[in-house]
């Protein structure tokens, strides 16, 4: 789909050409042809105070995109979308536009179906990419140097606007590649890691530095960052997966979800080939990574993947299209049901004893002992991420930075935490929320350290 080829990129440990596993899904929303792009921009009746446009946190032009894919102008299009998100190819293909964009348009109203805004943004920014068209170019330079810390999404859309307005910006990431959990997480029959760094690949043209293998608090401490730069922008996202402690969790099959679907992502499938030979599993959560996670593995081919959530259907945090996604792939639900104890039957195999839970009208939760047992060949938690609030070592000696219910604190308008030199945005500081967020907090911080450095 792109004009640059995988192994043609600047970054350093670009996947290699081993079969992955997620090169197994086929996208679940085909992308649009011509005929079908403009016959569907057509349809739209470009609103007034358009409703899409309030809906969308990166607050694309959508009637504007959409009347230039109608009139043939997909470039014009595609030029549009990427003005307001930079990483508008992926937001087309993994945004949750049934709750947001498509959700708030005028045609539910009418009882039609609302216009396939994420298709038509696909169509317009992948012919822009094929066509190699290139909308943007540095700012005048203004000797200004900004680090950026984590290379996810809201660190992505502030280095590319920085850059835009002329500050040099160069972003420190732990991993081997850039992109957060958007390469790395993202379900591969929503978009594969590839097309994130195909995206990631404009942004860097920009003239923005990257420097991989460098932790925070590991290869290099805050401090010299804030001494040796005019400002700094946090994009560490969330930690690792974290569940509650459980008898027997330390058994090698029972895993995080995120951590799991990372390696199906961006590992050879050869070092995998445990997986497909799987033929039962459980997720343990519910919210957006359990329903990742489970059609993840339905999808691999695995006869029987079950579902544990300790609430009922009504309090699952999931979007309830994923949710019925699920069912009608075959997963199975148990509702209101946690695991209790994991014994290891062989080195492949775990039993797991549940219980059920019970709701107290404070909203607790009660566990029930039900005796109930099932075998099965893996276990991902999929209960949360960890938060940096208690990584005390990562912010040692620098004030300012204050954390409330696990999300560091910032100014709303600019992104600026307690300390004037340092912004950050993305899940962070919104507790975990989506990619278009975070590029709308990232976009939004470059701003704040814009006024900051140029007016400060
Ligand atoms: C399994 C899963 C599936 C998801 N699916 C979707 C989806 O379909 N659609 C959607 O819109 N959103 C989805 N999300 C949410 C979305 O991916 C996040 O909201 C978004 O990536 C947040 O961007 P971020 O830049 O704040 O953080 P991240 O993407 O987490 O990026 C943070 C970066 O910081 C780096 N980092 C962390 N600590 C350090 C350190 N000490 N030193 C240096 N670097 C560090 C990390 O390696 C990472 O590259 C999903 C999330 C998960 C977990
Ligand atoms: S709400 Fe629907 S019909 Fe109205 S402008 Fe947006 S996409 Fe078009």
């Amino acid at each position: 789909m792109s004009s640059i080829p995988l192994d043609k990129m600047s970054w350093p440990d670009t996947l290699g050409h081993e079969p992955r596993l997620e090169e197994d899904f086929q996208d679940f929303k085909a992308g649009l042809n011509e005929i079908e792009a403009e016959t569907e921009a057509n349809r739209c009746i470009h609103c007034y105070e358009a409703p899409c446009i309030q809906a969308c946190p990166t607050a694309i032009n959508i009637p504007q995109f959409i009347g230039r894919i109608g009139s043939g102008n997909t470039l014009g299009a595609a030029k549009t979308i990427l003005e307001s998100n930079i990483l508008g190819h992926s937001c087309a293909l993994s945004c949750p536009t049934e709750v947001l964009c498509e959700g708030a348009c005028v045609y539910h109203h009418l009882n039609h179906k609302p216009i396939m805004i994420g298709r038509l943004q696909r169509f317009a920014v992948e012919h822009a990419y094929k066509t190699g068209a290139k909308f943007f170019v540095p700012g005048e330079p203004t000797g200004k140097r900004v680090a950026l810390i984590g290379a996810g999404p809201a660190s992505l859309a502030c280095a590319h606007e920085l850059r835009r307005l002329g500050h040099e910006a160069t972003v420190y990431e732990k991993s081997a590649l850039p992109g957060g959990l958007n390469s790395y997480g993202i379900a591969p029959y929503k978009m594969k890691t590839g097309v994130s760094l195909v995206e990631i690949e404009q942004i860097a043209t920009l003239g923005v530095q990257f420097k991989f293998g460098e932790e925070l608090g590991r290869t290099f401490q805050l401090s010299e960052l804030v001494d040796s730069y005019n400002a700094v922008f946090l994009g560490l996202g969330l930690g690792p997966d974290s569940h509650p402690p459980i008898p027997g969790d330390d058994h090698p099959r029972v895993r995080g979800a995120v951590e799991f679907i990372s390696q199906l992502k961006t590992l050879p499938s050869a070092s995998l080939n445990w997986v497909r030979e799987l033929r039962s599993a459980l997720v343990v959560g519910g919210g957006n990574t359990a329903l990742d996670a489970c059609r993840e593995l339905k999808g691999l081919g695995i006869p029987s993947v079950r579902v544990s959530y300790r609430r009922g259907q009504a309090e699952m945090s999931g979007y309830l299209h994923e949710f019925k996604s699920a069912l009608q792939e075959g997963v199975e639900f148990h509702f209101n049901t946690v695991p209790v104890s994991f014994t290891s039957r062989t080195e492949n195999s775990i039993q797991v004893e549940f219980s059920q839970t019970r709701i107290t009208h404070d909203g607790s939760i009660t566990v029930v002992p039900t005796g109930s047992f099932v075998e099965v060949e893996l276990v991902l938690f999929a209960t949360g991420q960890s938060n940096f609030s208690k990584s005390k070592n990562l912010f040692a000696e620098i004030p300012g930075l204050e954390f409330d219910r696990g999300k560091l604190k910032i100014d709303p308008n600019t992104g600026q935490t307690g300390n004037p030199k340092i912004f950050s945005g993305g899940d962070l500081t919104n507790g975990g929320k989506e990619v278009v967020n975070a590029v709308s907090d990232g976009k939004r911080a470059a701003h704040g350290i814009h006024e900051v450095l140029i007016h400060g």
